[in-house]
């Protein structure tokens, strides 16, 4: 954008050039939220987990994935003053527009959440597929490692009750995504995938983890019922603020509504 604007400073003499510069610069914009998702125009966003979009991270960042994380003691301390401020709620304006193009309406939210996708929306097979994506809407560097997702669901008491945790991709590597299933109780759920992160990934103002295509079945393949599960949704098959996967930073919940 900045490129642009020189452009139209060094063509003084040629109107037509100007006029040129001016139109591709009207397509950067119109193109810019669909590439950059919620990345904020305010550029205080040193990518480290990476801007990919909605669609997941392409191979592009992939370099980024391990800058330090020395600050996390000092970020750990600012996660709770995640809410809102002025500027990053006028990002969040700015950005609605992909959010939109994602499915869910209204301006996302503030604070750390996480969208879901259904991968796999037949609900009554022998694998459980649900996708996510971490997006920090919040002002303040987020440690991946320190935040966790659930995923909440039934298991049928036929076959197998062992469960086999896979991560099929994560644009941070999935070296450093980790699955394990816990009992819990309450509505359309006793038990819920945990997903825990480790390694040194930052997740800045604005940007997202990337895609997390998280997957599991029985030891034995017994089929599932997924209509019973209180975090399964088909309807949702592109990334969409999902309140039933929930998010939490330290052990603290920030996203979503346990059953
Ligand atoms: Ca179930």
């Amino acid at each position: 954008m900045m490129r642009t604007r020189g452009f139209d400073v060094s063509s003084a003499r040629m109107g037509i050039l100007v006029s040129v510069a001016a139109l591709l610069a009207a397509c950067a914009y119109g193109v810019d939220p669909d590439r950059s998702g919620l990345e904020p125009g305010a550029g205080g966003a040193s990518s480290s987990v990476g801007p990919g979009g909605p669609g997941g991270g392409g191979p592009g960042g992939a370099g980024g994935a391990s800058s330090s994380s020395s600050s996390s003691a000092s970020s750990s301390s600012a996660s709770s003053s995640s809410s809102s401020s002025a500027s990053s709620s006028s990002s969040s304006s700015s950005s609605s527009s992909s959010v939109s193009s994602s499915g869910a309406g209204g301006p996302p939210p503030t604070g750390v959440y996480v969208r879901y996708k259904a991968s796999d929306t037949n609900a009554t097979n022998n694998e459980i597929k649900p996708h996510f994506n971490i997006v920090n809407g919040g002002d303040t560097a987020v440690p991946l490692a320190e935040l966790t997702i659930r995923y909440y669901y039934t298991l049928e008491p036929n076959g197998s009750q062992t469960e086999v945790f896979h991560c099929d991709y994560a644009f941070v590597g999935c070296g450093k995504v980790s699955g394990a299933f816990l009992t819990t109780s309450g509505a359309n759920a006793d038990h819920y995938l945990e997903v825990t992160f480790t390694g040194a990934d930052m997740l800045g103002p604005g940007e997202q983890s990337g895609e997390i295509q998280a997957r599991y079945n029985k030891m034995d393949y017994a089929t599932y019922d997924e209509t019973n599960d209180y975090s399964f949704d088909p309807t949702k098959t592109t990334f969409t603020e999902w309140d039933r996967v929930t998010l939490y930073h330290n052990g603290a919940l920030v996203w979503g509504v346990e059953p």
